[in-house]
């Protein structure tokens, strides 16, 4: 069958591999669509450190099962769409038996630290794999991306009492928009790109504002009468970011980040205290989580289609890659088809 390998940095190869060969609990997929996640660009790059090469990309699935080992479940029929969690877990770690298995410190994720699903076929557990109802195969890809930034607003416990700001529309961004517009929330998206917040407000998001033409400050305080907001949400991963959380949430309020910054964050941290803030760190998805956002995406109250900016088919990826790694700003999420 075919497959897509990155070599090294900026090297990417249709390769030839076997099939693979299905376990008795485990589930052989037909890939239909994958989306290409953040990581990937990463790998492309050769940004990773967890990546080692050569490696097949690729952890945003949807596909159809065409096979089934002896001990799964009757429920998973042949012919059925699915998606999958791309994670693992060791299940004998702190945050394993806490069920916090989405921090699990050895996680391996599809992809990254082993080989991913751009592939004709890929052979995983039953229980990573979860069924999906009749979505056309881009959005079923979107699925697992959505799922992250469900899993932060979950981090920071949103409900239709919050008013949430988010910094950052990129695609995380916008699943967190996404997940707190369908809980209820009011939504305020901040970029500094307007094509991108054009994205948010389609996906759910009261208020947008450019923060490189707005005083985003003023701009926050007069929305909250002088009070700030509830819940910050970081998306982006730079230093200014962070700190502004902390300066635009309420007294008693929250801060989740999901962003990585590659420098350290200089603070005043004597907000952290006189405002009481409950600040937490997001990452990957839980199970439950993927199946809420299956839910969300099947009820059709999310405007999915728009998220995706970019189609090319397997044998392109390699210059999917490319077209990101020059035009960062024109890509929200590549999907790549295997017909
Ligand atoms: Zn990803
Ligand atoms: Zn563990």
């Amino acid at each position: 069958m075919k497959a897509i390998k990155i070599i090294e940095p900026g090297v990417v190869n249709l390769a030839e591999i076997d099939k693979p060969k299905v376990g008795a609990e485990e589930i052989l997929i037909k890939l239909k669509a994958l989306g290409l996640c953040g990581s990937d660009l990463q790998t492309f790059r050769g940004q990773n450190k967890m990546v080692s090469y050569p490696r097949i990309p690729g952890h945003e699935i949807a596909g159809k099962i065409v096979q089934t080992g002896e001990n799964v479940p009757s429920e998973f029929q042949v012919g059925r769409l699915v998606t999958v969690s791309p994670y693992s877990s060791c299940g004998k770690c702190v945050a394993c038996q806490q069920g916090r298995v989405n921090c699990c410190p050895d996680n391996q994720t599809l992809g990254i630290q082993r080989d991913g699903a751009a592939v004709e076929f890929i052979a995983l557990p039953y229980k990573k794999v979860f069924l999906v109802g009749n979505l056309p195969e881009d959005q079923i890809a979107c699925i697992e991306p959505l799922s992250v930034g469900w899993h932060a607003t979950n981090r920071a416990q949103v409900s239709s009492k919050d008013i949430v700001l988010v910094f950052g529309c990129g695609m995380i961004g916008l699943g967190v928009i996404a997940a707190s517009g369908y809980k209820g929330a009011k939504v305020i998206a901040v970029d500094i790109d307007d094509l991108k917040l054009e994205k948010a407000k389609v996906l759910g998001a009261s208020y947008i504002i450019n923060s490189q033409k707005e005083d985003l400050e003023k701009k926050i305080f007069r929305l909250t009468s002088g009070q700030g907001v509830n819940v910050v949400i970081e998306a982006v991963g730079l230093s200014e970011t962070f700190k502004k959380a902390i300066d635009l949430v309420c007294f008693s309020g929250r801060v989740v980040y999901i962003g990585y910054t590659k420098e350290p964050v200089e603070y005043d941290t004597s907000l952290f205290v006189k405002k009481e803030i409950d600040i937490r760190g997001s990452r990957n998805a839980l199970d439950d989580e993927i199946k809420d956002v299956i839910k969300m995406v099947e009820s059709r109250k999310i405007k999915i289609e728009n998220i995706i900016t970019q189609n090319y088919l397997l044998k392109n990826l390699g210059e999917a890659l490319r077209f990101w790694d020059k035009h960062t700003d024109k890509v929200t999420k590549i999907i790549i088809h295997f017909s």
